[in-house]
């Protein structure tokens, strides 16, 4: 090797609670109801110099909720409404499968489920990402371990489970998040502040 890195930085997003308002299973499309501000939040953090890609587990396939036919709607739909201000979510990986509970081949102990890091590890294959240089934004606790696990930075946003795992619980946590902002569209704009 001569020395090439990967120079790719990318900021990777959660889905529910994080892009569309938490509401439990997404098992329906009208469930589905994106923040106002994501479109210009996606702008932000292409502009900064991120690709922005989602990372989601969706074992409500797995359990039979629905099907990946909704799922696939889903994303078309946050795909459109995320580009309404010229940004871009370049892929959405998504893990449907459950280790205990489901049908057929979607129960299965997969290596794609948060908090383990596949996902994290097929994206920087497939777009030569440089994981340590980027940036993981959720509303949970558990997205912070996540991404620091795998070597990324963190910004926990206080939408969806954020304001009351913030409020109850942070006397417990192990890691701290690199950054806590309100939603992802202040947490797009304060990127150079870690
Ligand atoms: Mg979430
Ligand atoms: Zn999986």
């Amino acid at each position: 090797m001569n020395g090439v890195q990967n120079q790719v930085k990318a900021v990777f997003l959660d889905r529910d609670g994080t892009l569309n308002e938490e509401m439990g299973y997404i098992n329906h499309q009208s469930r589905f109801r994106i923040f106002e501000f994501v479109p210009e939040a996606i702008k932000k953090i292409n502009d900064a110099g991120y690709l922005a890609i989602v990372i989601t587990n969706q074992s409500g396939i797995a359990r039979g909720y629905f099907d990946e036919q909704l799922l696939q709607r889903v994303h078309d739909k946050l795909l459109n409404e995320a580009s309404l201000r010229g940004g871009r979510i370049e892929k959405i990986y998504y893990c449907p499968h459950h280790p205990t509970e489901g049908i057929g081949h979607y129960k299965m102990d997969c290596s794609c489920r948060k908090p383990k890091i596949g996902m994290l590890k097929l994206a920087e294959k497939e777009f030569q990402i440089d994981l340590n240089g980027s940036i993981m934004i959720g509303d949970r606790y558990k997205d912070i371990e996540f991404a620091h696990r795998a070597g990324l930075k963190a910004i926990m946003v206080l939408s969806g489970y954020g304001i009351g795992e913030y409020t109850y619980q942070r006397f417990n946590w192990k890691e701290q998040p690199d950054l806590i902002c309100e939603n992802i569209n202040e947490a797009a704009e304060r990127l150079h502040e870690i």
